[in-house]
């Protein structure tokens, strides 16, 4: 890998997400040797993944280059690699580009989409976790209809014009708001001879409540949001399997040619690691973010809970959280080369919030919950803000108010062809998801 050896200790993050990323910029270049490494060679801003998939955004603009953010750094080395095995007793890392020692490992590799041992649904159905699934989600929408133009099988018409999103969490609701944006407003303008009041768009929950993780308010309100825009709310409704053409489920079945899973995700991690993870798959830490039963070996963000009394669950799996304990663990690795204690770390809940399409969204602050149109703007203007960079944030604004005031959504292309259900796995073939 062509990393120097110097005097100070190394110290390698693995996973150059929201908690990698808030290590690397907090902690000291000139008290310690930083190797970042990560399979892809940008950042990805998760949150408007959903934004690519419905051709809102253009993929350049949620994504960001690592080199660019860490420009001058001190000590700091990035490489592109995946790592594929983690050696804990000789302290080494196996990558895709060759081996590397360290004297503190940082594990910052989020989550990955769970199909709950599925396996027709991880073949056939569209996951919404890496910027290439949110691509090819984004081409499948549009293919659909150019298909749907073609044929005279109203069954087949119906089945490539429905469209079928797994969970009504913060992802799921998203998805289905834009796509119904899509429709009131794109679509019939790009598609006249096809007669789009007739695409359907369904949202199927395991549970009773929509944003089962936010309060009652946001719950209420954003089913009716959804309701509004027309789209059909399943609750109870437990996903069993899909054939590429029909969701079977418990209470009845579904006909789409496209099944979106945001319904639950787990930890990542390389292998080698022989220690205690939970029922998600992640990484059990005490509250300095050491991953228990393991010396100089840290976790933070998605990768990582807590075993806390006050937290028997872990933190939820969020950007907000993957950020602090990112900067935290920092300014606790700079504390420790001063000899100083290191400190536990404690979350700090700004809130949560969830859009439902144009003008709409919800917003749960600790002090106070409201929704609607200032909802919608709180929710915007938050996302702006956290975006990496100012050229981010004003290609992001700009393609906002372009599409609110001509109703326009500029990036309507297929870029990538998803093959038909039937005869092609759609797993993605570029390795973007991760060995389990
Ligand atoms: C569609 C969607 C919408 C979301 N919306 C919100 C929201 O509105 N608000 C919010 O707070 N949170 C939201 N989240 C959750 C949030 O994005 C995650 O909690 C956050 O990204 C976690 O950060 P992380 O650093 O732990 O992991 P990630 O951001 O997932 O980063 C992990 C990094 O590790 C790299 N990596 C993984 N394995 C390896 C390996 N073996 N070798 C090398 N590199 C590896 C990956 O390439 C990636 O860059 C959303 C997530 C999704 C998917």
């Amino acid at each position: 890998m062509n990393i120097p050896e110097v005097e100070l200790p190394r110290v390698v993050v693995i996973g150059s997400g929201f908690a990698g990323l808030r290590f690397c910029k907090k902690i000291n270049g000139t008290k310690y040797q930083v190797v970042l490494l990560d399979k892809n060679n940008y950042h990805t801003f998760q949150p408007l993944l959903y934004q690519v998939a419905s051709s809102g955004l253009e993929p350049d603009s949620i994504v960001y280059p690592i080199r660019k953010i860490f420009k001058g750094k001190k000590n700091f080395y990035f490489r592109m690699a995946e790592t594929t095995e983690i050696d804990t007793e000789n302290q080494t890392i196996h990558t895709s580009i060759g081996s590397l020692t360290y004297d503190k490992l940082v594990l910052a590799t989020g989550a990955t989409s769970n199909f709950f041992g599925m396996q027709n649904i991880e073949k056939y159905a569209m996951p919404m976790k890496s910027l290439s699934e949110a691509l090819d989600l984004r081409s499948l929408i549009i293919q659909n209809f150019e298909e749907a133009l073609n044929t005279n099988d109203l069954k087949e018409r119906e089945r490539l014009m429905n469209f079928v999103i797994v969970g009504a969490g913060a992802t799921g609701v998203e998805v289905a708001g834009a796509l119904a944006e899509l429709k009131a407003q794109v679509l019939p303008q790009d598609y006249p001879d096809l007669d789009i009041r007739r695409m359907q768009i369904h949202i199927l929950e395991a549970g009773p409540k929509v944003l089962g993780n936010m309060s009652a308010h946001a719950s209420r309100k954003s089913e009716k949001y959804l309701k509004d825009r027309d789209i059909n709310i399943w609750l109870n409704t437990m996903v069993k399997d899909y054939d590429g053409k029909t969701v079977t489920c418990n209470s009845q079945n579904f006909e789409t040619n496209t099944l979106v899973w945001a319904a639950g995700i787990s930890g990542q991690s390389p292998k080698g690691l022989n220690v205690e993870k939970s029922r998600a798959q992640r990484l059990i830490t005490n509250e300095f973010n050491q991953v228990k039963g393991l010396d100089n070996v840290y976790a933070i963000g998605d990768i990582a809970q807590i075993d806390a009394e006050a937290t028997p669950n872990g933190h939820p799996m969020l950007a907000s959280v993957a950020e602090q304990q990112g900067g935290f663990l920092g300014q606790n690795f700079n504390r420790l080369v001063q000899g100083k204690e290191l400190k536990p770390f404690v979350y700090n809940d700004k809130g949560t919030m969830a859009t439902i399409g144009r003008n709409k969204a919800v917003v749960d602050l600790s002090f106070i919950k409201f929704g609607g149109f200032i909802g919608w703007l709180t929710w915007m203007f938050v996302h702006l803000m956290l975006l990496v960079d100012f050229r981010s944030r004003l290609v992001v604004f700009i393609n906002w108010a372009w599409s609110y005031v001509f109703y326009d959504k500029g990036t309507r292309i297929i870029m990538r062809k998803v093959g038909r259900p039937e005869t092609e796995d759609r797993r993605p073939k570029s390795g973007d998801r991760s060995p389990e």
